[in-house]
């Protein structure tokens, strides 16, 4: 029986981003599932020129930059692990929200994301684990990240 439909995988694409991305692939495979990939660009834009319009104009293009960066990235990494029927998706904004909105949108019924990466070395939960932790509405896995 398969217990998961539409598994979305949230990388960070830190070294540990392998790790998380190598069980969710498993994952989906034993449950015939679906397989999205979503990197959250997180771009704050500087808020000191908020009057100044040609700082407007530059904001939308460094927010274009990063995003073409970011999915040049993603495609890498696919590649890397030949990744095949695998949708990769990259989004602006902060992980929590995106992930979430993801979700909902797609009708993801797994999450999978690491224990930690970029935000929450220290922490016993990863900000972003933490973050989604209780905002869900569906199943989330997080792989314990091996140093
Ligand atoms: P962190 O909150 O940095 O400790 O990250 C914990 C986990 O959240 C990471 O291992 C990823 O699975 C996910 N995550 C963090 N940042 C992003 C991001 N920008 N895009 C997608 N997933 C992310």
């Amino acid at each position: 029986m398969n217990v998961y439909n539409h598994i979305l995988v949230a990388v960070d694409l830190s070294a540990a981003a392998d790790q998380v991305l190598t069980k969710a692939c498993k994952i989906a495979q034993l449950n015939h599932a679906r397989l999205s990939l979503l990197h959250v660009v997180e771009y704050l834009p500087p808020i000191d020129y908020i009057n100044d319009s040609l700082m407007d104009i530059n904001w939308v293009t460094e927010e274009k930059v990063m995003l073409d960066h970011a999915k040049d990235t993603i495609q890498q990494f696919g590649k890397k692990h030949k990744l095949e029927n695998v949708a990769l998706e990259v989004e602006l904004g902060t992980p929590k929200h995106e992930i979430s909105r993801f979700v909902e949108t797609h009708r993801c019924d797994l999450v999978v994301l690491g224990s930690h990466g970029r935000h929450g070395l220290s922490m016993l939960l990863g900000s972003t684990a933490n973050a989604v932790l209780h905002e869900m509405p569906c199943d989330i896995l997080t792989v314990k990240i091996e140093k």
